[in-house]
Formats: structure tokens, C-alpha cells, sequence
């Protein structure tokens, strides 16, 4: 029988917890000693922990609850849609109404070149089903042995074999012998860090020409695809120079690569744009999603095809041994459908491609340019993101940048916020519905994070 969880401290939890629970990307024994914080509720564009402390959440939970915490309108979707049918599958030849007013709703919102969906639970799932669909693709066409996956150093695409293989994040490698054979990268397009005395288009350019250079070397036969996010989320905040989509898209279009956009952190308004692909204006043949699909209410995924993609694999490809049993499953499709309709019908993308996401990137040159510790500041929409760097002038990095990073995100907890870093940048990508004076009020409150750290620094 489950105990009423308010007889419960916030010690109660982090024993239970400690007890029988792994966590993700951290060093569990730590946790274990210091306790996790046990986050009980969430409204609007705040959260609260076990304590009652309050938190303003500059990271939507994880760059996803684009329409904040407590909609009342994706809990009516799920509730009326358990009620009327809890579960049923894609197997079978069945479908059910709420997958497919969502899917209509879906390709309503994107141009008329993509066509189709396979849906998933979450964004590594998605690119697990990128890897099989591309690959079953070229089979389709008549051409085996394009099989090879280019990604990108400290790309992220999520944590299971594959997704975690066409990421680049060389920890992640280390452990279980990953990638798997077939998956190769180039170096990321992170001006910042790598680019020298070149100038952020060359650059681009440059890294860029390492696909073609890397297409060229394992031969234009073999290479399936190239897998991109639009700007580099979890594994560096890039937001790479206007010259380098350009020429990704020119080279994939000469040697025929399939160029997947990973829009698990981008899609659903995060730039201000749907796609982040059309706020850096270039044409994947694939689109993976999550993430802001349901606003991370409830669990669901999914990998958008092209028109070209997606007509070959149903003309010409007969059965596709692929399938989940929670595909497109009806509660997921539902609060997906309600979390659209409520983008839609408050205008929150236009919000913050017009009104909010300019304020946010205006307001956070002025509060941090002359920040000694920030080096840089990138950004477009509701994603943001802060170099702490030891020297302004040289660009000079500090060698524990990582220690740097957590422990700014610690002074921001604070000051009662939430945001993330990574790589020494520190990460802001609150709720689309986000209000002028809640962004004030997450400006402030970074200021003070970063105030605290380089007051630590000496
Ligand atoms: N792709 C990108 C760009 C991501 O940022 C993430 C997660 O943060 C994923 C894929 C993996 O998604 P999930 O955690 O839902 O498996």
C-alpha cells in the first residue's frame, strides 16, 4: 500500500532514494552523501523542493517544458484520453484517433518536403530508429553499403548504444566500447574554443569541409548520413557561424549523405522558430523529436521523414521489422495534441521569435558584457548560453572549467534558479511562456550566480 507521501521529510527521501535508485550522469556515492533535492511541485515557470524553497526554472527541466509546469489543458488531455482509451498499439494493423489528429497536427506545422513520422518515447530513442530507418532507406534505394554515420565530436543524441555512438562525447565512449563500428566523427564548430586567429565564417567553413574531407576518406558509397543539432546542446552550447549549414547542406546534397537534424532540444520553439533548422535555415532529410513534442508532461518521441525517405520505404521497402509497443501511444498523443494546441493558440513561438526571445538576448549582453569571467554570449530565442573563460582578451579557458560551471550552478541554486552548465558555459533555456519580468528576474538571479563565482575566484 503506498503511504501518504506528505507523512514524508525530505531525509525519508534521499535514504529511499539513496536506497534503490541509480541517477543520471553522476557520481552516485556522491549523491548518496550529500542527498539529492527532492523537487515535490511545479507551476508556471517555478518549481519547489521537499523544503518549500522556490526555484525560478531556467531550464524548462530539461529544455523541455516549453509551456510551463501545470497546464491544466494537457492534464484534461491525458485524463479524458485515459478514460476513453488508455492503451493500444501500432501493431496489427490498428491505429487510434489521438495518433492520428496528431500526426496531421505534426506535418501541419512543418513544409510540405516531410511526410511521415515513426513515433518513440523519448530522443535517444528516436535516434536509435534513425539509425535502423537510414539504413534500411539506402537498402530500399539500391545501395547497401551506404551504411556509415557521420556525427560530430561532443554531439549529443542520447544515451542508449546507438544514440550514444552518434554522439561524440569521448566519457560517454569510455565506457562499453562505444561508438559501435559504422559511426565515425568530425571535430564540432565551436569558434569559441577551436577557432584560433580564424575568423568565425572561416571557420564555419573549415569545419564544415571536414565532412567533405571525412565523406571523401571512407568514400561517398559508404556514408549514410551526417546527424547534426541545429546548435550543440548538451555538449558545449554551439551555436556554429552562419557560414557552416550552408556548406553541410552543399556537401550532403553533392555526395548524396542524408543530413539529419536532431531537434530533440531545437523543435517546438526553442529558437523562436518551429525547427530550429529553419531558424539556421537549412533542409534535413530527418527531423528526431521529444522533448517539446508534450512539453515533457509525458514521454514521446519521434523521427520525421522526408516526403523522398518516406515514399521509398512504403513503395518500395515492404515490411519494416521495427516496432515499439508504446509507438504513438494514445495518452502521450494526446497531451502532444493539447501541448500544440496551447503553442498555437497563445502565440507562444511567435512570442518569442518577436517579443520575448529578443528581450532575453538583448538584456543578457547588457547585464554580462563587461562580466570579467564571461567571455562570450550566444543565443537566439529562449536558449542562451555564457562562457566563463580566465581571460577575456586571449580567450583563455579555465583548465577545471567543469568545476567552474557546477559550482556557478550550485550558487544559482541558490539564489533559488535553476540553470545548467556544461563545458564552462552556463545554460539558460527556460519555458516558452516565460514573461518580461520573469526573464528580469532570471537575469538577476544569474548575475548573482556569476557575481558569486568570480567573487570565489578572487
Ligand atoms: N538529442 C538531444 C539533442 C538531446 O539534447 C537529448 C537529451 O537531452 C537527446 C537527444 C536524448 O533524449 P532523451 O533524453 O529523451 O532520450
Amino acid at each position: 500500500m503506498r503511504t501518504n507521501q506528505k507523512q514524508r521529510s525530505t531525509a525519508d527521501y534521499q535514504a529511499m532514494d539513496a536506497a534503490h535508485h541509480i541517477h543520471a550522469f553522476l557520481d552516485q556515492k556522491a549523491l548518496n552523501e550529500e542527498g539529492p533535492r527532492v523537487i515535490t511541485r511545479g507551476e508556471g515557470l517555478y518549481v519547489w523542493d521537499s523544503e518549500g524553497k522556490q526555484y525560478l526554472d531556467g531550464m524548462s527541466g530539461l529544455w523541455c517544458t516549453n509551456v510551463g509546469y501545470g497546464r491544466q489543458e494537457l492534464i484534461d488531455a491525458a485524463t479524458r484520453q485515459l478514460k476513453e482509451l488508455s492503451y493500444y498499439n501500432m501493431f496489427f494493423h490498428t491505429t487510434h484517433p489521438a495518433v492520428v489528429e496528431l500526426s496531421e497536427r505534426l506535418f501541419s506545422l512543418l513544409p510540405g518536403s516531410y511526410s511521415h513520422v515513426i513515433y518513440t518515447n523519448s530522443g535517444s530513442e528516436a535516434n536509435e530508429v534513425l539509425i535502423r530507418t537510414v539504413r534500411r532507406f539506402w537498402d530500399v534505394m539500391g545501395q547497401p553499403d551506404k551504411k556509415i554515420f557521420i556525427g560530430r565530436q561532443n554531439g549529443y543524441h542520447g544515451s542508449t548504444v546507438g544514440s550514444a555512438s552518434l554522439g561524440g562525447m569521448a566519457f560517454m565512449h569510455e565506457m562499453g566500447n562505444l561508438p559501435i563500428p559504422g559511426v565515425e566523427h568530425i571535430d564540432e564548430p565551436d569558434w569559441y574554443r577551436h577557432g584560433g586567429s580564424l575568423s568565425p565564417a572561416e571557420f564555419g567553413l573549415q569545419c564544415a569541409r571536414a565532412l567533405e574531407q571525412k565523406i571523401l576518406q571512407l568514400g561517398a558509397d559508404k556514408v549514410a548520413a551526417f546527424v547534426a543539432e541545429p546548435f550543440q546542446g548538451a555538449g558545449g552550447m554551439i551555436f556554429p557561424p552562419e557560414s557552416y549549414w550552408p556548406e553541410i547542406q552543399r556537401i550532403c546534397r553533392q555526395y548524396d549523405v542524408l543530413l539529419c537534424a536532431d531537434e530533440v532540444i531545437g523543435g517546438f520553439g526553442r529558437t523562436g522558430e518551429w525547427f530550429a533548422h529553419q531558424h539556421f535555415d537549412f533542409q534535413p532529410d530527418t527531423l528526431s523529436i521529444a522533448k517539446g513534442l508534450t512539453s515533457g508532461y509525458i514521454p514521446m518521441g519521434g523521427l520525421v521523414l522526408s516526403r523522398r525517405m518516406a515514399q521509398a520505404l512504403i513503395d518500395k521497402g515492404g515490411v519494416f521489422a521495427h516496432g515499439l509497443t508504446y509507438s504513438g501511444h494514445p495518452v502521450a498523443a494526446a497531451v502532444a495534441l493539447a501541448n500544440l494546441d496551447v503553442l498555437q493558440g497563445e502565440g507562444m513561438v511567435e512570442a518569442v521569435k518577436q517579443d520575448t526571445g529578443p528581450y532575453l538576448q538583448r538584456c543578457l549582453r547588457e547585464v554580462f558584457a563587461d562580466h570579467p569571467l564571461v567571455g562570450d554570449i550566444q543565443g537566439t530565442g529562449m536558449v542562451a548560453a555564457l562562457q566563463l573563460c580566465e581571460d577575456k582578451a586571449s580567450r583563455k579557458l579555465f583548465a577545471n572549467e567543469d568545476d567552474i560551471g557546477w559550482r556557478c550552478r550550485s550558487h544559482g541554486f541558490d539564489e533559488g534558479l535553476i540553470i545548467r552548465s556544461t563545458h564552462g558555459r552556463m545554460i539558460m533555456a527556460p519555458a516558452l511562456a516565460i514573461t518580461r519580468s520573469q526573464i528580469d528576474e532570471l537575469l538577476s538571479k544569474t548575475r548573482r550566480a556569476v557575481d558569486r563565482t568570480a567573487r570565489e575566484l578572487g
